[in-house]
């Protein structure tokens, strides 16, 4: 039975109420809620907000709002309310939550292991179309997320979503979110296993199952088979790897504890090997653990790596078996290093069935409806009809004859999708920045778009694998300290002292079996207009200065 502060566990049960009290950890037997966060989830589950949603807020329009379910469980579906157009960074922070609501919401659409079928593909462009004023971007959780929602549409788009098998359910919230999973699943020459099946066990079993609804916060979770590492494993609250075991063949590797944002922490490896059917139960063990352990006082230490941090991984995996599997792990072997350095599959690479998938790279995940109908039309008239979306802000056609690859990239580059990108386009994310989010202090998107064409045009033989990412305020959902440059949004003095937008700089960031955090430069901070002038001359040294086979993060 799921622990409720109703209904304890027997675990928690037998604990003493009292201990650790002041983290407001359920599985000591503290349930009085903390924060307001807590208090408004105990009052009513989020998942309860879509029928308010359909049968009063849609009909009686934003002011109709209850300001708990506006501002808290309305994420539980996938939206937010974006930002007041025209507030520059000054106002972040500033002005009080409700001053910086537009009655516009941000919607995201769920796309677990990032695969969409054309059909699906055509949906989500018409929505982006009809109801978004055409915006669609690809989030580096392989998310479609729209902007200028209107409460109004969204019963309209859930019914025209769910048509087709997609969802918002706990695209947002305290939530189980996305399942990121290998783009090339299931079907590249390389993949070690396949996780798709334990994708979709995890998907029915937990996402919009109110046992697993009241989490701590949120809980971000991936699934890779390929030996690429391609879903940024080491920054989700669990990740399960690739691994081949020397007796019991492949299976998967499982990590727990990464997240970025506030005190930044990497996943930490339980040293056990599950098998492709044991992933959905060690799954539903770790997110149990969470929801009963997870801190829930304070909302900045209430991320599972907080949990595991403090007990190591040893503790948690001894809890997780007896508690929770009520049996023995296998103990099994860390994954090896990739052998090439992008993880992000871009470029024309043959399939196990000897047809061949296309990657491809947008501008910082910037599409729209119409390019995304456009790409379901060329998938259908050169492929299988399967598309696929990755960690990185970038996309995949699949199932392409020999015969087709040639007139298939024609067409992806036509509409100004690369195929073989510069380093530039392939390593520049952004965030969504100030133009929709609340929390921005900066432009991002436009500005990683710009910096892109100025490093083309001013080091076109620059030609290393090179990670930029560009965050709008001090959260991470761009992943600034994993990235070779990472540029974190911040209002900064230019020369004549006026506050401007500008970024403070990481640098030496890395994913992968060198995973690190970048360095915070001391004092260093660039204004936005000198910012192509930085990069440059950090570019230029390096490529001055490297040793023969010298990667820009080591
Ligand atoms: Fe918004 Fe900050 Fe996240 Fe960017 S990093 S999307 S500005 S919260």
């Amino acid at each position: 039975m799921a622990a409720t502060p109703e209904n304890p566990t027997p675990a928690a049960a037998r604990r003493k109420a009292g201990r650790h009290r002041g983290e407001g950890q359920w599985a000591v037997g503290h349930f009085t809620p903390l924060n307001g966060n807590e208090q408004f989830k105990k009052d009513d589950d989020g998942l309860n907000v879509r029928t308010r949603i359909e049968t009063v807020y849609s009909k009686r329009g934003f002011d109709s709002i209850d300001p708990n379910d506006l501002r808290g469980r309305m994420r539980w579906w996938g939206l937010y309310t974006q930002r007041k157009q025209g507030l520059d960074g000054t106002k972040t922070g500033v002005l009080e939550p409700e001053e910086l609501d537009d009655e516009y919401f941000m919607l995201r659409v769920r796309i677990d292991g990032g695969r969409l079928t054309t059909e699906q593909l055509r949906v989500i462009g018409e929505i982006s179309e009809e109801f978004a004023r055409g915006t669609a971007d690809i989030t580096d959780r392989q998310n479609v997320q729209y902007h200028w929602i209107r409460i109004e549409d969204v019963p309209e788009i859930w019914n025209r979503l769910e048509a087709v098998g997609l969802s918002t359910t706990e695209a947002c919230g305290d939530t189980p979110r996305v399942i990121l999973g290998s783009p090339v699943a299931g079907i590249a020459a390389d993949e070690i296993i396949d996780g798709t099946p334990a994708i979709d066990e995890i998907q029915r079993r937990i996402v919009g199952n109110k046992d697993f609804s009241n989490l701590p916060r949120k809980f971000k979770s991936a699934v890779s088979g390929s030996p690429l590492l391609d879903v940024a494993h080491e920054i989700n609250d669990i990740a399960f790897v690739g691994v081949e075991h020397p007796e019991h063949g492949p299976g998967f590797d499982v990590w727990v504890g990464g997240g970025l944002s506030t005190n930044p922490k990497l996943g930490v490896r339980l040293g056990t090997w599950v098998s492709l059917d044991e992933v959905p139960d060690v799954y539903e063990g770790v997110i149990s653990i969470f929801r009963d352990y997870g801190y829930r006082r304070l909302r900045n230490r209430a991320r599972l790596k907080f949990l595991v941090a403090d007990w190591g991984p040893e503790k948690f995996r001894q809890v997780l078996e007896d508690e929770y599997l009520k049996r023995k792990l296998t103990d099994g072997p860390a994954p090896e290093q990739p052998a090439g350095q992008w993880r992000d599959h871009m470029g024309v690479h043959e399939q196990q069935d000897g047809r061949f998938y296309i990657g491809f790279a947008p501008r910082v995940g910037r599409v729209d409806g119409a390019t995304l109908t456009k790409i379901a039309d060329l998938a259908e008239r050169h492929g299988s009809g399967r598309v696929r979306t990755t960690a990185d802000q970038k996309m995949l056609l699949l199932d392409i004859e020999q015969d087709q690859v040639d007139s298939a990239v024609a067409a992806l580059e036509s509409l100004d999708l690369r195929v073989n990108p510069t380093p530039f386009r392939r390593g520049t994310m952004a965030c969504t920045g100030i133009e929709f989010c609340k929390l921005a202090i900066v432009e991002t998107k436009g500005r990683g778009s710009s910096l892109i064409d100025e490093l083309e045009r001013r080091l076109p033989e620059f030609d290393e694998p090179l990670t930029i990412n560009i965050n709008g305020c001090p959260n991470a959902c761009a992943r600034i300290q994993v990235a070779d440059i990472g540029l974190k949004g911040q209002l900064v003095l230019d020369d004549e002292g006026n506050r401007v937008e500008g970024y403070q700089v990481h640098l030496g960031g890395a994913l992968g079996l060198e995973a690190g955090f970048g360095r915070k430069v001391r004092g260093l901070k660039v204004t936005a207009a000198e910012l192509p002038d930085y990069v440059e001359r950090v570019l230029t040294r390096f490529q001055a200065e490297r040793e023969t086979g010298e990667r820009f993060a080591t």
